[in-house]
């Protein structure tokens, strides 16, 4: 691997055979925004391509939580082309396009992650960081061209971007782009609300199992964990047909967080069943570790993929991960040498620690029973810490809707001096302290209210009776920026 420097570019190439392999990465992904810019990544990305004349060789770019990425492959002149390209609309961003991408982003909905690791994060994370992953934010025409220009001069500049090439670079490669200043790290990754072990009913397609550990390097754990997803395959799908999918994502958050999350999917009606099969598997490996051969044949396994000559360019995206966030990181041999002589029992009690962590995630609806190892239940987890409702003035539902609907009987909305709190039909509280206010969307005379740890709170006319004094108090106390009206894409659609 070598490694030069290009317009104040690192870049970093190795000699695998043609086409050329490119990718311009960004330290900047879903974890640099808040809930009030969420999506401005990638309508940054959206606005740059946008500049692009039709081209004849594959390219494309995606926003992860993490980075952002300019791909392409083609002959050296084309790879060239494309990166000055992309370079030059970065460096003068064409804002006059910000409305007509919006609508783009609108109509491609994308998610950086499948909606059930999504919603693992965000009971993780909160509706911060790499907790936002599920949510939908204010919508991309509620990005002000602003806050645009400023999120690409703290992230889209050569001091916080790597080239990483499959060739030698291509004579006369520019990289025109401004200078900047590396992105400080420090507090990124905000803490943790969700500690585990628990379960929480989601909005999800699939069940899922997160595991939290500190370090990224902890090669006992990922062996464990792809034991865990193969015995999963070999139980719920091969032997009582329940699944088709089983699936495991590795979510680097940032330094000291790393997320393992465990997706199966279910037959209709067997969710339950799937979500119980998960946590008694989880429980099995953490009490009785795999054996040698489940080890060595995910040693081999991760062999025959590093072997693989198309795995040259995710090494190198590795190595433009380490460099951009400082974070050390094993080669591939090294990993290969440190998971060789990882032993059952070491894989054991790096499983067994990381369960403590644990969050195991339901679709809506299904009500699992699960235990821990001593035989008590497995808490609730979720958005609600409480059953009682903050002092404060009272508000409800309409008399008439109180009239037919017990539902509207059972649910307050409750003003307190430093929170607003709502008693939902289920007899769940949930609240949010105002300065813990993520964003307020205004829905004409109404608002719904987002907090950062998870409670959304709707003060809408058409649910509670007489809501302009909470209104008001919204409106003064919650700082302006993160007020903003309904995206336009989505009026009508509740
Ligand atoms: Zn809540």
């Amino acid at each position: 691997m070598h490694s030069i420097e290009i317009d104040g570019v690192t870049v970093l190439w190795t000699e695998a055979p043609p086409p050329l392999e490119a990718a311009l990465v960004f330290g900047c992904g879903v974890r640099d925004e808040t809930f009030r810019t969420f999506g401005i990544t990638h309508l940054v990305e959206h606005l740059a391509m946008s500049t692009l004349p039709r081209l004849h060789h594959d390219h494309n770019a995606c926003v992860d939580l993490r980075t952002t990425d300019f791909l392409a492959t083609g002959r050296p002149e084309q790879i060239t082309a494309f990166l000055e390209a992309v370079c030059g609309a970065l460096s003068d961003l064409p804002l006059e396009r910000l409305d007509r991408e919006a609508g783009v982003l609108a109509a491609e909905a994308g998610e950086p992650e499948h909606p059930t690791t999504g919603a693992l994060l965000s009971r993780r994370y909160g509706l911060a960081c790499a907790g936002l992953a599920p949510w939908r934010g204010p919508g991309a025409d509620r990005l002000a061209p602003e806050a645009v220009r400023e999120h690409v001069r703290r992230f889209f500049h050569a001091d916080n971007a790597v080239l990483i090439l499959s060739g030698p670079p291509p004579e006369g490669l520019r990289l025109p782009l401004p200078r900047g200043e590396r992105p400080r790290r420090e507090g990124v990754v905000p803490a943790v609300l969700g500690t585990g072990p628990a379960w929480s009913q989601e909005c999800v397609p699939h069940v899922g199992l997160a595991l939290h550990s500190e370090r990224h390097d902890d090669v006992a754990l990922s062996l464990a964990v792809d034991v865990l997803r193969e015995r999963l395959v070999a139980k719920a799908r091969h032997e009582h047909g329940l699944s088709y999918e089983v699936a495991l994502d590795r979510c680097a958050i940032g330094a000291g967080h790393r997320e393992r999350v465990v997706r199966v999917d279910a037959r209709d009606g067997e969710e339950k069943h799937v979500a119980e099969l998960l946590w008694t598997e989880a429980l099995r490996l953490a009490a009785d570790g795999p054996d040698a051969a489940e080890l060595a044949e995910e040693v081999a396994a991760a062999k025959e993929a590093l072997a693989d000559p198309r795995h040259t360019v995710s090494d190198l995206l590795r190595l433009a991960d380490a460099e951009l966030f400082g974070e050390p990181t094993l080669d591939a041999q090294e990993w290969l040498d440190a998971a060789s002589s990882v032993t059952p029992d070491q894989a054991r009690r790096a499983f067994a620690t990381s369960m403590s962590s644990a969050l195991l995630a339901v679709p809506d609806g299904v009500e699992p029973a699960l235990a821990l190892p001593d035989g008590s239940p497995l808490p609730a987890g979720g958005c609600v810490r409480s059953r009682e409702l903050p002092p404060g003035r009272i508000f409800r539902p309409g008399s008439l809707q109180r009239l037919i609907s017990s539902a509207a009987r059972r649910t307050h909305l409750v003003l307190g001096d430093n929170v607003i709190a709502m008693r939902d039909p289920d007899g769940d509280v949930h609240a949010i302290p105002f300065d813990e206010v993520v964003g307020v969307e205004a829905h004409g005379p109404g608002r719904v209210v987002f907090g950062r740890g998870g409670c959304v709170i709707p003060v809408l006319p058409d649910l509670f009776a007489k809501i302009a004094p909470a209104v008001q108090r919204l409106d003064t106390v919650v700082p302006r920026e993160l007020h903003y009206p309904v995206s336009a894409y989505w009026v009508g659609e509740e």
